[in-house]
């Protein structure tokens, strides 16, 4: 690939360093400027409008920048690499300098790995910027460029034009109208994960967060309670019984309380005033000086909130567009399709704490909570593949994975199928057709012990992707859309995305599949999810 020079500039002054991005890498054509297809003259040169002013604005705000584009031009002689020089001179004069400029010269034919949806340019443009691709975004205006950039673990945002395919368009986890939205969104999701500046605040003694649920809900959140942890002398954790597991690999909890809650529940049990009478007394005792709550963006944190007052908790933080009457010392609210984990950073944020400068923004499991790894499933590097999930509407049909499993070993990886003691049944016929059969074998931080040592996990939207995602372990995500992939994709990890987006499922929330045959899995061809492993071990050379 050609690489622009390195160009020396001026990078995040320490202490003040941007939490979630360092740089913004863009797609050139039909993303900076009006696609002229193989187009070797500058003349032809016109950049998207609003381009320049929404470039000054990201430079304004100490972000790097640079370009990222597929050129096959140059494999198939339609320009010359000179005549190229003279359109990138052409568009630095109408839309400023860009910190590099990396090109794949390439054609599909050549099996590259910087063509994108290939991830070898975004993880070059990290290492020229001197970050890493997890924090850089990516815009672009096709699917190669979103995937490209999720393949490297680094955010993709797609601004798409009258060419964007319809499909391209389902799948992609953040959306923008045009350049100048996608930037003023970049900015805005930057700032909302920084503390709100204000009046000094002492440190808290005693922080009671709140994070009710599953596992994979308690792992997201981690990133948050982290930052509140860096602001409190001793953090206590609120957590249902399904999420306890979870809560106890959490960094930074000091101690939990492990309590139903009848409005959060999938299959809630009545309100029983006894109970909620215990709940209060024993959140009264834990003698909290602030309380925040954090819920998914389809629960209400006022129930709780109510019952943390009558706890005589003075200082309560929450996300709400309810109107929260008194409950609520912090309203905080947030826009739809953010991630999971930035969305409770920023309500960390907005009650006034937030991670601290040499902790990154990602998930994090407690190393010593971790127990060894089972010594007979030989060496690290093998693929995990855990067909099953809580919401059947999210798990892998075992026919289907099934097959992966067959093709999987056939192309020569080593497979492990994991699932609950309640998947057995799933996890032997996944296995019978190739692999080792874990079903049952592990509880929770048994199975992150495990996929900690995977070269990658091949899972639906369920716990133990977000259990990758902590481990820094690539996921192939077989996504059920019945939430949105925005939101609850593995978050800043490298990721390929299978399945139909844009299936009748979409945003509907459902538990187990509302629609036959399950069409928003059961169309994947393992010859993807195989595909896709390989796209996954491309680091560019620099590791991840
Ligand atoms: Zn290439």
């Amino acid at each position: 690939m050609y690489a622009g020079a390195g160009r020396a500039g001026s990078g995040p002054v320490e202490g003040i360093r941007p939490v979630l991005y360092d740089a913004v890498l863009l797609d050139r054509d039909g993303t900076l400027i009006e696609d002229v297809p193989y187009n070797g003259d500058p003349e032809k040169v016109r950049p998207v409008p609003g381009a320049r002013a929404a470039l000054d604005r990201l430079r304004a705000a100490g972000l790097r920048l640079a370009v990222v584009t597929n050129q096959s031009g140059l494999a198939r002689g339609y320009f010359s690499a000179e005549q190229m020089r003279a359109v990138h001179a052409r568009i630095e004069e109408l839309l400023g300098r860009f910190d590099a400029w990396l090109v794949c010269p390439h054609d599909d034919a050549d099996g590259c790995e910087c063509r994108k949806p290939a991830p070898g340019l975004v993880h070059a443009a990290a290492r020229e910027l001197g970050t890493r691709a997890s924090r850089c975004v990516l815009v672009g205006d096709i699917g190669r460029d979103v995937a490209a950039a999720l393949a490297a673990g680094a955010t993709g945002v797609l601004v798409p034009t009258p060419v964007t395919r319809p499909e391209e368009v389902a799948a992609a986890g953040w959306l923008a109208s045009d350049l100048p939205s996608a930037v003023d969104e970049i900015l805005r999701r930057q700032q909302a994960v920084r503390a709100v500046p204000g009046p000094v605040r002492e440190r808290a003694g005693t922080a009671l967060v709140v994070r009710s649920d599953s596992a994979g809900d308690v792992l997201v959140t981690g990133p948050a309670i982290r930052a509140v942890a860096a602001g409190a002398q001793r953090v206590v954790l609120l957590c249902g019984p399904r999420g306890r597991a979870a809560a106890d690999l959490l960094p930074g909890v000091d101690e939990i309380i492990e309590h139903p809650l009848p409005w959060i529940d999938p299959a809630p049990a009545p309100v029983e005033p006894d109970a909620m009478r215990t709940l209060i007394a024993r959140l009264a005792a834990v003698g909290a000086d602030e309380a925040v709550v954090f819920t998914s963006f389809h629960q209400s944190a006022l129930p709780l909130a109510l019952l943390l007052r009558m706890a005589g908790i003075r200082r309560i933080s929450a996300i709400s567009d309810d109107y929260p009457g008194s409950l609520l010392d912090v309203r905080h609210r947030v826009p739809v399709g953010v991630p999971e984990p930035e969305r409770a950073l920023s309500l960390a944020a907005a009650a006034g704490h937030r991670l601290p400068v040499d902790d990154e923004p990602v998930l994090r499991l407690r190393p010593d909570a971790l127990p060894p790894r089972p010594a007979d499933l030989g060496d690290p590097g093998y693929v995990v593949l855990h067909p099953g999930s809580a919401a059947s509407s999210r798990a892998c049909p075992p026919e289907l994975a099934a097959r992966i499993a067959r093709s999987l070993t056939a192309a020569g990886h080593r497979v492990l199928v994991t699932g609950g003691p309640d998947e057995r049944d799933v996890t032997a016929r996944v296995a019978a057709a190739g692999g080792t059969d874990l079903g049952g074998r592990t509880d929770l931080p048994g199975l992150a012990a495990i996929v900690a040592d995977a070269g990658a996990v091949v899972v639906g939207n369920t716990g133990p992707a977000h259990l990758a995602a902590a481990a820094g372990v690539p996921v192939v995500s077989l996504f059920a859309p019945t939430v949105p992939f925005g939101q609850w994709g593995p978050y800043r990890v490298p990721t390929v995305r299978l399945g139909n987006a844009d299936a009748p499922c979409r945003d509907t929330r459902a538990a187990s599949c509302p629609v036959p045959a399950h069409p928003c899995l059961s169309g994947i061809d393992p010859a993807e999810v195989v595909d896709a492993l390989r796209v996954l071990t491309v680091s560019g050379g620099g590791g991840r």
